[in-house]
């Protein structure tokens, strides 16, 4: 476990002359796995997945990379990649606590497809696609295009919303997943937004990296550099996920300058341990990504399964926490049901707050005590 590795994967469950496309991303999404005839080649399902995928063309899309489906070990029925992208009948399962929009996003729209919950920073929700779907994807609402409901961004109003509110400095490009577009059409939201003189930074969020590391080209990087201060916020969860491939396209983009944090979600039987995400943290930082948000799995609607307890998350903070380089550790978050944005939750290192001062327990558990200010002394 200590022993950090980066391993490739291929060709995996493909015959060996696949691997003269499988550079190519275009031959990775045209050969995604999406039915179950496709996956039954490869793997024995069980009765839980098998229903799950039938019934996935109504809610969220199957659809799995060649690249990301070798990661599944087929020995292995909780595998932690396999548990994140193949559907299971517990999806069709709401309880009711849970939401088709658990982060209020839709609420918060001022033009359909920009969401401005924050005074300075927007979401832009520019394509409705991703490479693969995650089972657990908070905005299944409209992702992958199977459901009633339609992402519908108003391009033209977004921009000249965005144009005509000064508040906004932090764009941050999501969907769906906007890598997925072509560097042509990537480069002329990226080009427009880098033109608004109030837009101080521009952040995209995407999995590419992890689900199709063959679109990370130097020709899209290259492109990218061009509108600097420009971040990447990718999205890894269990450090299987961070192969040669994926390193290397991690090392392209940070070779561009860009800076790179990590969005994890906190998952049950992927990643609910000390041990998975240390190793998930060290290998992010390896490939030059600092942690940034570990996310409570939102309530979205059939998640149960994979949601997992407060308490789990903390614990994990704490194992974290002067355990390891203050830089590998992620702020865990809760996105406020209904709408209430990220709010951190911390391990509580304040034992009590005394005179003024306070006494604090360190990592070991060990009793600090930080005096109030002498009033003396302070002018
Ligand atoms: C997550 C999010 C942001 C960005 O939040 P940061 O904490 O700045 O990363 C902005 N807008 C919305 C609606 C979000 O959900």
């Amino acid at each position: 476990m200590s022993d950090v590795t980066f391993q490739s994967h291929t060709p995996g469950y493909w015959p060996a002359d696949a691997m003269e496309h499988w550079n190519d991303h275009t031959w990775q999404l045209k050969n995604r796995i999406t039915s179950l005839a496709a996956i039954e080649k490869h793997l024995v399902l069980t009765e839980e997945e098998r229903a799950g995928i039938l019934l996935s063309g109504k809610k969220l899309a199957m659809a799995i990379t060649p690249h990301f489906f070798n990661l599944i070990d087929r020995n292995d029925p909780h595998c932690p990649i396999r548990r994140q992208m193949i559907p299971r009948i517990e999806e069709t399962l709401t309880d009711p606590a849970e939401m088709s929009d658990p982060c209020g996003e839709d609420s918060h729209m001022p033009v359909p497809g920009l969401v401005h919950r924050y005074p300075d920073r927007v979401l832009f929700l520019v394509t409705d696609r991703c490479a693969a779907y995650c089972r657990y994807c908070t905005r299944s609402r409209v992702v992958s295009g199977v459901s009633d409901q339609k992402l519908e961004t108003q391009w033209e109003a977004a921009f000249e919303y965005l144009e005509n509110t000064p508040q906004v400095r932090d764009v941050l490009i999501s969907g769906g997943d906007a890598l997925l577009f072509s560097d042509a059409r990537l480069e002329k939201i990226l080009s427009r937004l880098h033109a608004i003189p109030h837009i101080q930074f521009i952040r995209i969020g995407s999995r590419i990296p992890l689900f199709l590391p063959q679109r990370i080209t130097d020709d899209l990087c290259a492109m990218l550099k061009k509108y600097h201060p420009l971040f990447i916020s990718i999205h890894a969860n269990h450090p299987r996920e961070l192969t040669n491939e994926v390193r290397d396209a991690l090392g392209r983009l940070a070779d561009a300058g860009i800076p790179m944090g990590n969005q994890s979600v906190l998952l049950n039987g992927v990643n609910d341990s000390i041990d998975v995400q240390k190793e998930l943290v060290h290998k992010l930082l390896m490939c030059r990504v600092r942690p940034y948000y570990l996310y409570q799995c939102d309530l979205i609607q059939g998640s149960a399964h994979l949601r997992t307890s407060i308490d789990k998350g903390i614990s994990i903070i704490e194992g974290l926490r002067g355990h390891t380089s203050g830089y590998a550790i992620p702020q865990y978050v809760i996105d406020g049901p209904g709408g209430g944005g990220k709010i951190p939750i911390n391990p509580d290192y304040v034992v009590r707050h005394d005179n003024g001062g306070i006494v604090l327990r360190n990592y070991e558990g060990k009793q600090f005590e930080y005096p109030a200010p002498d009033p003396l002394k302070t002018p």
